[in-house]
């Protein structure tokens, strides 16, 4: 196969230029083709990639098993409404079921969208006095304006007010706030067990339990956003499975189809019933091309035993950046949860992702500066260690 076809990256950022809205900021790259965790351009050049497709590439690019299910679904039935059964939608609920709290699902598109139907089902659950809900500072759930008013983070609402009513923010961690912001009209707490864009960072021990007491008490859903850490990322199925403790409703997309757009709210049996016939509706949520690339994801993770390697690749990863860390005082700390990783900087990091992209290895930084991997499940120990020997040396260059 060919790696340099068509348009050069020079040619196409032109293109970009005349017909694509600017709303995000893009490297001067065109990227053709994907494996596993490399990328190539159209000038040929090869990228080892450790934030492959912003966190839903949890598979490496193109996995096999999940291409051929999709060429073979491609083939057979592409679309249908959400007037009719299909078994392959109720094949993928299952599975997710039975991996998670054992409850019902709604599928739709994006992560946005997965929280705007956990907001929707929230009020609807409750007493119609009950609309208000608490999120956190750092947190992210998506751009639609429900959603993004549900991200604590002024930068992403100016000038988009007014925004949806009923939203308040406390400190990620910080259970007296949270108890402060409760009243009688509060219906649910929506948070990330593990915040991603906020800087990967861990909840503070006892935070989560917490949370679910507040919740029984007052008679709040407890809602936890896993668009990010969850299916399979921290090395269990879902992260709130490494600090026991259940939601109520659970949000899903990014990794969910291994990279084809999907996503799911998860909700138990008793609140399900909730979202009415007639509440909410997604046109292309559930599509079978996205529940068999669910499904394939699901396959693919248990055939390949890929959670315990998420496990040992975080525990890799760990270990070479706690030696960078002995070696270079600007990073302050190192998180890892399974292949969910953030090295925080004293200084800023988009001089070390310049740097690594130099060196053809792609990394983020979020929150500033906070470098953040979110590599693939199946990378090997070889990459791993290529990469890791190219941050260091950006590292060293860059800060
Ligand atoms: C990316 C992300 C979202 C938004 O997902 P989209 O598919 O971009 O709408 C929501 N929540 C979290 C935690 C995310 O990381």
């Amino acid at each position: 196969m060919t790696t340099a076809s068509g348009l050069s990256s020079a040619e196409t950022v032109e293109l970009f230029k005349k017909y694509v809205i600017p709303n995000y900021t893009r490297y001067p790259v065109n990227l053709v083709r994907g494996e596993g965790s490399y990328v190539w351009d159209s000038e040929g050049s090869r990228y080892l990639d450790f934030f492959p497709g912003w966190g839903c590439n949890l598979l490496g690019h193109c996995p096999q098993p999940l291409v051929e299910a999709v060429q073979e679904q491609v083939a057979t039935l592409i679309h249908v409404p959400n007037t009719w059964h299909m078994e392959v939608q109720g094949r993928w609920a299952q599975l997710l079921s039975e991996r998670s709290f054992g409850g019902q699902a709604f599928f739709c598109n994006s992560g946005a969208e997965a929280n705007e139907a956990a907001i929707k089902l929230a009020r609807l659950h409750t007493p119609k006095e009950r609309y208000k809900i608490i999120t956190f500072e750092g947190g992210f759930h998506g751009r639609t304006l429900g959603a993004l008013t549900a991200t604590a983070q002024p930068k992403y609402h100016e000038g988009l007010g007014p925004l949806v009513a009923g939203f308040s923010y406390a400190p990620f961690g910080d259970l007296e706030a949270v108890e402060r912001l409760i009243d009688r009209e509060t219906c649910a707490i929506l948070v990330e067990p593990v915040q991603g864009e906020g800087g990967v960072r861990l909840p503070p021990d006892g935070f989560l339990q917490g949370l679910r007491s507040l919740c029984d008490q007052h008679g709040l859903l407890l809602m936890f956003d896993e668009v990010q850490a969850g299916f399979g990322r921290t090395g269990h199925w879902f992260a709130y499975q490494h600090f026991g403790v259940t939601p109520d409703v659970m949000t899903l997309a990014k990794a969910l189809c291994g990279g084809i757009a999907g996503g799911a709210m998860l909700t138990t049996r008793e609140i399900a019933p909730s979202l009415r016939p007639g509440m909410h509706a997604s046109t292309f949520g559930g599509n079978p091309i996205a529940a068999r690339a669910g499904i394939a994801a699901i396959e693919m993770i248990e055939n390949e035993n890929l959670l315990e390697n998420a496990v040992r690749l975080g525990e890799l990863f760990r270990e070479r950046l706690e030696a960078m860390r002995q070696q270079n005082d600007v990073i302050c700390d190192v998180r890892v949860l399974g292949v969910m990783i953030g090295v925080e900087l004293a200084v800023p990091g988009a001089p070390v992702v310049e740097a690594c992209l130099k060196r053809k290895l792609l990394v983020n930084c979020t929150h500033g500066n906070v470098i953040r991997l979110l590599p693939a499940m199946n990378l090997t120990s070889e990459q791993l260690d290529e990469g890791c020997d190219v941050l260091a040396q950006a590292l060293a260059e860059a800060t």
